[in-house]
């Protein structure tokens, strides 16, 4: 929980409040906007909610939280928060909330498939929240869980645990936590999990790094790649490259051969482009741009 005497001293004062644990993922600024700022390091209350919305998405911003940094004086119900994950994007795409400490509030997704022999499917670890897992088995449970690199598993086994599904993640990015997945893919070229999913090794980031194509229409992206609201294109995180990033750059120039109008990455912003044809012009942009400062 949130603590008022750790309480930040650049939130405005009123009802919602963010405390000193505050490990600066983004996620509160992304699910409330209009109610969380970014300051030195960190996010604060840059205006209380100024409608019911409002006040609904901070609590949502709330839960989401991997850290419990969010607070409300006096003590909040936060269930219209916890009961607005997952909370759809596009079409079957959700974002479940709940992030993870582990994974640095990384962002987890569930793709929601109309063919109910095929399963649902969950891209990265979110927490094992109750609500969470409640709400997954209302909408049909998970058959697939996509990992797509070693730091986002966060609660996986508690997935698998509940759900049976079938965890994916490639043999590179298999740690102690993850020895026991039941598929590991190898090597460099993708691999058709299904008629609709295709994995795409895009090592970089780490060496067993993976992206998620559905529909040859959204791309999961874990840490490979993300849009920048700063700088205005797609990006990839050279501060945070632990294994190799001529391979990065490599990996992302691999994505020109297939086609998508989505990124949805763990980290960053999503993006959506008008055409797969303009989703290629901007990856080009964005392999040109990293060449130049390689
Ligand atoms: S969601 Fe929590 S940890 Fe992330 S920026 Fe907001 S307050 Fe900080």
């Amino acid at each position: 929980m949130a603590s008022l005497p750790a309480r930040l001293p650049d939130n405005v004062p009123g009802e919602f409040f963010v405390d000193s644990t505050c490990i600066d993922c983004d996620t509160c600024r992304r699910v409330a906007p209009a109610v969380f700022e970014q300051g030195d390091g960190h996010s604060f209350v840059g205006a209380q909610p100024g409608s019911p919305e409002d006040r609904r998405r901070a609590l949502m911003a709330l839960v989401a939280c991997p850290t419990s940094s969010i607070g409300t004086t006096p003590k909040a119900d936060a269930s219209p928060g916890v009961r607005g994950f997952p909370v759809l994007i596009h079409e079957n795409v959700s974002f479940c909330g709940f992030t993870a400490e582990s994974s640095f509030g990384a962002w987890s997704y569930l793709i929601e498939r109309a063919d109910v022999s095929a399963g649902n499917v969950l891209v990265d670890s979110p927490r094992a929240a109750g609500p969470l897992l409640s709400a997954l088995e209302a909408r049909g449970g998970l058959a697939t869980m996509f990992l797509t690199h070693r730091d986002d598993v966060a609660d996986h086994a508690a997935f698998r645990k509940r759900f049976g599904c079938e965890r994916v993640i490639h043999e590179d990015d298999v740690t102690a936590s993850t020895r026991e997945v039941e598929r590991r893919i190898a090597g460099r070229e993708p691999v058709a999990l299904a008629g609709d999913l295709l994995a795409i090794p895009t090592p970089g980031h780490t060496r067993g790094h993976a992206v998620l194509l559905y529909r040859d229409r959204y791309l999961f992206t874990g840490d490979h790649l993300a849009w920048s609201r700063r700088r205005g294109h797609l990006v990839a995180f050279r501060d945070a490259n632990w294994y190799s990033w001529p391979e990065t750059i490599r990996s992302m120039e691999r994505l020109l051969d297939h086609s998508f109008e989505w990124v949805l990455p763990g980290h960053g912003e999503r993006y959506r482009a008008e055409s797969p044809e303009a989703m290629r012009r901007e990856l080009e942009r964005c392999v040109g741009w990293r060449k130049e400062r390689a």
